[in-house]
């Protein structure tokens, strides 16, 4: 379980986050919408430890995510945090499947058992037959499935997505959301998307709205019992 308590973000005088309080549960899928500003990037980027709040604490579990510092930060970021991005960062020199063990060998996990993993999960992404083509020779979205298989290939506690359908047309967006669906059902994935897609945005457990540095709806806790 992921949680977010009382979440500050200051950049000199701009309050950019005022006191966001969350909780994402194991297989749960939450989308963050909101206007340009509202500071959706922003905190994700802090739920997913990228960024230091200027105040409050994100847990994970029992781990308070916010007192890690330096290599031990970096440990448990690369083995429980997974992250999508809207352009897929996958590196262009190295082939699908050698793209997504690349996570799996930083976490040192023996090589041969990410080898299985990653072709485990292309596999079950339907790129089978993608495995050894390298980015430029996918199309926009088997790139950004294999961005998925990358961010899935430690099995972390939660996948943090930041505007993944973004750079896809309104079918591969589709599908591309159908698959974290598809994805929690088998493996009981969590993820946390920031989106714009209206469609798909409502297609989610539960939808949070970000307004000025709040979170304004979707949130049960943070009308009341986490207030103090
Ligand atoms: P959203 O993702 O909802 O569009 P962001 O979290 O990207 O919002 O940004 C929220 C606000 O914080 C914006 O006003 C943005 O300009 C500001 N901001 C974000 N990062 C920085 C930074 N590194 N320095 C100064 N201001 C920032
Ligand atoms: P996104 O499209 O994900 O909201 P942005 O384009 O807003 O991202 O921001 C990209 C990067 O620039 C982020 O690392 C963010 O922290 C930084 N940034 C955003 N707004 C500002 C700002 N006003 N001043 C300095 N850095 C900013």
């Amino acid at each position: 379980m992921l949680t977010a308590r009382n979440i500050t973000k200051n950049y000199s005088n701009l309050h950019v986050l005022k006191g966001v309080n969350i909780t994402v549960h194991q297989g749960e899928i939450v989308t963050i919408v909101g206007s340009s500003g509202a500071g959706k990037s922003t905190l994700l980027h802090i739920l997913g430890t990228l960024d230091t709040p200027s105040g409050g604490e994100v847990w994970l579990d029992d781990v308070n995510l916010t007192a890690l510092k330096g290599s031990l930060l970096a440990d448990v970021r690369n083995k429980y945090m997974g992250f999508i991005f809207q352009f897929h960062h996958l590196l262009p020199e190295f082939n699908a499947l050698e793209n997504v063990c690349i996570p799996g060998f930083i976490a040192g996990t023996a090589k041969s058992a990410v080898r299985e993993r990653a072709a485990f999960l292309l596999e079950t992404l339907g790129l089978k037959d993608r495995m050894d083509h390298k980015p430029k020779a996918l199309s926009g979205g088997e790139q950004q499935r294999v961005a998925v298989a990358r961010a899935l290939i430690n099995n972390p506690a939660v996948v943090m997505a930041d505007e993944p359908t973004g750079n896809l047309d309104s079918k591969n967006a589709r599908e591309l959301h159908n698959l974290f669906f598809e994805l929690r059902d088998k493996f009981q994935q969590t993820f946390i998307i920031v989106t714009h897609n209206e469609e798909l945005a409502p297609l989610s457990d539960r939808q949070l709205v970000m307004k000025d540095g709040r979170i304004v709806s979707g949130n049960a806790e943070e009308n009341g019992a986490l207030e103090n």
